[in-house]
């Protein structure tokens, strides 16, 4: 499989055509960024292991019933990726009250849920990712009422099958936020990554941040955080 046409750069990877018009490969960068690019930075080691950590939690998914766009892993930071569009929606789930919830409500970081919430944010930087519901998401014609609850029972099959996997790691899943894709045949599939970029990871016995959000509050000991997750996933079994 060879990289041809660079589609798209984003924050924290590149995407290139192949020679197949179904297949695009994404390339995972070290470059990491926070409160809608604000904040700008880079965390060594960090696209190996997002690379690496999405595409053993997706062939997992795959084994659940939730399909995804991972087809094989190249290289380190490289995967080939079904083409899909991605519908404009940031699906997020959480088990745990943390970070915008903990603001827009006004409650502490850290309230467990007797059930976890699922909500849905507009992909859309110039707006600052608003919220938005069901009804919204379809008045906005981002998707069809049959394809969001798609996208819902997915969302939580993730949200189950992650917990139990970083249970087993000594991790709590705290929250995290998931994107799907279409593919041309119509299929709505996951998409984007599951890394510690987009899971709240805390450990299950100190508390202590196992994510990016060392990143974005400067609590030092990113790289570290990154790597230990990876290596506590790793001996996990999937
Ligand atoms: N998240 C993400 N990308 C975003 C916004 C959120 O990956 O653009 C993840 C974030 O890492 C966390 C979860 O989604 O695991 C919930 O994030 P929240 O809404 O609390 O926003 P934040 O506090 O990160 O701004």
């Amino acid at each position: 499989m060879e990289k041809k046409n660079q589609l798209y750069e984003g924050k924290a990877k590149k995407v290139y055509e192949t020679d197949d018009p179904e297949v695009l490969i994404v390339s995972y960068k070290d470059d990491a960024t926070a409160f809608n690019g604000l904040k700008k930075g880079s965390i060594t080691g960090k696209g190996v292991i997002n690379n690496q950590m999405s595409n053993l939690l997706m062939q997992g998914l795959e084994k659940k019933g939730v399909p995804t766009h991972y087809i094989e892993e190249l290289s380190e930071r490289e995967t080939a990726v079904k083409r899909v569009k991605i519908l404009p929606l940031e699906v997020i789930i959480r088990n745990i009250s943390a970070g915008s919830f903990s603001k827009r409500y006004g409650v502490e970081e850290g309230i467990v849920f007797d059930n976890p919430t699922i909500e849905f944010s507009y992909k859309n930087d110039d707006l600052g990712d608003p919220l938005l519901n069901d009804d919204h998401a379809i008045a906005l014609k981002l998707c069809t009422r049959e394809e969001l609850e798609t996208v819902k029972k997915y969302a939580f099959i993730v949200n189950d099958f992650l917990k139990d996997v970083w249970k087993t790691c000594g991790v709590t899943l705290v929250d995290f936020k998931i994107e799907f894709g279409k593919t041309s045949d119509g299929t709505i599939v996951l998409a984007d990554e599951i890394s510690p970029d987009t899971c709240r990871l805390w450990d299950s016995k100190t508390g202590e941040k196992l994510d990016k959000d060392r990143f974005r509050r400067d609590l030092g000991g990113v790289e570290e955080a990154y790597a230990e997750v990876m290596k506590r996933l790793r001996q996990a079994s999937l």
